[in-house]
């Protein structure tokens, strides 16, 4: 017989795995969660391919199997699925593969406690039997291989693992055998471990047995009426979809057509932000079904990107399923389910806007940074998400940020423009010499701390039919003065303040001022011009026409540098 081969873990592993056998987590449920999902992966995958290729089609049902030996004290997770051949133990089990987990562990820091809790949100996948087991084995046949094609890995989780060939014959599909560790002896007792899988797997596509007996027999609830479906249920469904144990979805939306096309979908928002803990772009947590089938997990293109943090399952009969992603996208039913999708979410967010503003705070305070994206990919639906956004503002309220539609209704009739202005934290805007005349005349003024909100204000150009406009800019338009604002301005100034219009009344002589101001520093700025827009400082900068707002220029010196 052959001897084991040896491997060592990739070094990232090692320290993952470190992680997780000394951790004090409570939750160490989440590990028979992620293996049975990763059982329920690939019995999808040997599903596709037993779809497109006769030759490896397979009578048997597709099933996940948990075995409990007391004796031996272990815990086994069974499939008959894809299985894997050496080189994938190899790639799979002893690399971190996905750039999201190598994301998660270069964030890692010293700190135990934080970084288990976050393991927990994180599905940290296969390694987290290492939660549970001391000694982890591997046996598995690839579909590709015959009978005799078996493999063991093993491995204690402390830096190597080995591989070598099993004896006889080896089902297809995967074993996955966890020894258990004496404060983990509680996964040997079937109540527990149906409890377990209760909580976790109820939505699992294939059945699970323990023993025999099958444990989920749960209903697909999107093809359920919304008034068939408890809370819990909801819950449920999205703490699988999300891997979020304990989490509550912060709203969910529950749809369902029949004409011109067929389908069904429950979708959801998480209640955190994983993007703005620094974790990188979320991947899209979309599943796409045909006839309650998974057809595809993480789907990108049923949803734009600015709406990536939504999580859900679709599920339609009349979508062409063997077909290229490609082809897939371009299907006129796939685009119109798309759009209904897109529609749906944002007319929930206006109305959850409209009838529980605190709560859509809440919302736009997690997601918001996301969503704003829309304004500068998502032309058809401009609108609505212009409505959508949310800015602080010279006239918000306890700092609760503002719509665009709260602005408009309370500015002046014959205010033409929308104002902003950008600056790098709220004390150095509210200290700009061009917000004096502002304040003065209280006009409200928007305030961009976030360098991205000026571009979503250049992209949004306008918002109805009111421009937006930098407020260091020249581009500025001041509304009329009330006859009461003039008086007042006249009375507690003694230099001649201008009236409205274009035209200034400036000291006598003001007009040399200038000139020797241009004839002064005329290599350094275009123009040197006498203006009403100042209550207090002698002068400021502005941009020329259609320039670029003096933050963003900031900024992208900043970057260029
Ligand atoms: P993920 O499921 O996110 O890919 P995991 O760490 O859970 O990450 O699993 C790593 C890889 O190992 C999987 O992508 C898959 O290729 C392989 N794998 C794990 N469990 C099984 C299994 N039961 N059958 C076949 N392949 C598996
Ligand atoms: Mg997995």
């Amino acid at each position: 017989t052959t001897q084991p081969e040896q491997f060592t873990f990739q070094a990232e592993v090692s320290r993952l795995l470190h992680l997780l056998s000394h951790s004090l987590y409570q939750n160490k449920e989440v590990a028979v969660r992620e293996l049975v999902s990763n059982a329920s992966d690939a019995l999808d995958k040997f599903r596709h391919v037993a779809l497109s290729d006769e030759t490896v089609r397979d009578e048997a049902e597709l099933a996940i199997h948990v075995e409990l030996d007391e004796e031996a004290k272990t815990l086994t997770i069974r499939d008959n699925g894809i299985g894997m051949t050496r080189d994938e133990l190899v790639g799979n089990l002893g690399t971190i593969a996905h750039s999201g987990s190598l994301d998660f562990l270069s964030k890692l820091s010293g700190d135990e406690a934080k970084d288990v809790s976050l393991i927990g949100q994180f599905g940290v996948g296969f390694y987290s039997a290492f939660m549970l087991a001391d000694r982890v084995e591997v046996r598995t046949r690839s579909f590709q291989e015959d009978s005799a094609g078996g493999l063991l890995w093993e491995s204690d989780g402390t830096g190597n693992f080995t591989i070598e060939p099993l004896e006889g014959e080896t089902p297809r599909g995967t074993a996955i055998t966890l020894k258990l560790r004496e404060d983990t002896a509680e996964f040997l007792k079937p109540e527990h471990i149906k409890h377990v899988l209760g909580k976790y797997s109820t939505f699992v596509p294939y059945p699970i047995y323990v023993a025999e007996e099958r444990v989920n027999e749960q209903r697909p609830i999107w093809v359920e009426p919304k008034s068939q479906v408890t809370d819990e249920q909801y819950e449920k469904f999205y703490q699988y979809l999300s891997h979020r144990s304990d989490e509550k979805p912060q709203w969910h939306l529950h749809l369902a057509a029949d004409s011109p096309f067929q389908f069904h979908a429950v979708l959801y928002a998480p209640q955190s932000n994983f993007e703005k803990l620094g974790f990188g772009k979320s991947e899209h947590g979309l599943s796409l079904c045909a006839k309650r089938v998974l057809v595809e997990s993480d789907c990108k293109d049923l949803l734009p990107e600015y709406l990536r943090f939504i999580y859900g399952l679709v599920d339609s009969a009349d979508l062409p399923l063997n077909v290229s992603r490609q082809a897939l996208q371009d299907d006129t039913v796939f685009r119109k389910i798309r759009k209904v999708l897109v529609k749906k979410v944002l007319d929930h967010l206006a109305k959850m806007a409209k009838s529980e503003p605190e709560q859509y705070l809440e919302f736009w305070g997690e997601f918001g940074s996301i969503l704003r994206e829309g304004i500068a990919g998502d032309f058809e639906n401009r609108d609505k998400l212009a409505s959508l956004l949310r800015f602080r503002s010279s006239h918000d309220v306890d700092g609760k940020p503002i719509s665009l539609d709260d602005y408009v209704s309370r500015a002046p009739e014959d205010q033409e423009q929308i104002y902003f202005i950008g600056g790098a934290d709220m004390a150095s805007i509210r200290n700009s010499p061009s917000l004096e005349i502002f304040k003065k005349r209280g006009l409200e003024v928007l305030y961009l701390t976030d360098p991205v909100d000026e571009f979503v204000a250049a992209h949004l150009g306008t918002f109805q039919e009111k421009r937006l406009v930098s407020i260091d800019s020249a581009d500025v338009k001041l509304p009329a003065e009330s006859d009461q604002q003039k008086a007042e301005s006249e009375e507690g100034d003694d230099e001649a303040q201008s009236s409205d219009g274009d035209e200034k009344k400036h000291p006598a002589g003001f007009e040399k001022v200038v000139e020797l101001f241009q004839a002064g520093i005329e290599n350094e700025v275009e123009d040197v011009r006498a203006t009403e827009l100042l209550a207090d400082s002698p002068c400021r900068l502005v941009t020329p026409e259609g320039a670029l707002s003096t933050q963003m220029q900031k900024i992208l010196a900043m970057s260029n540098a």
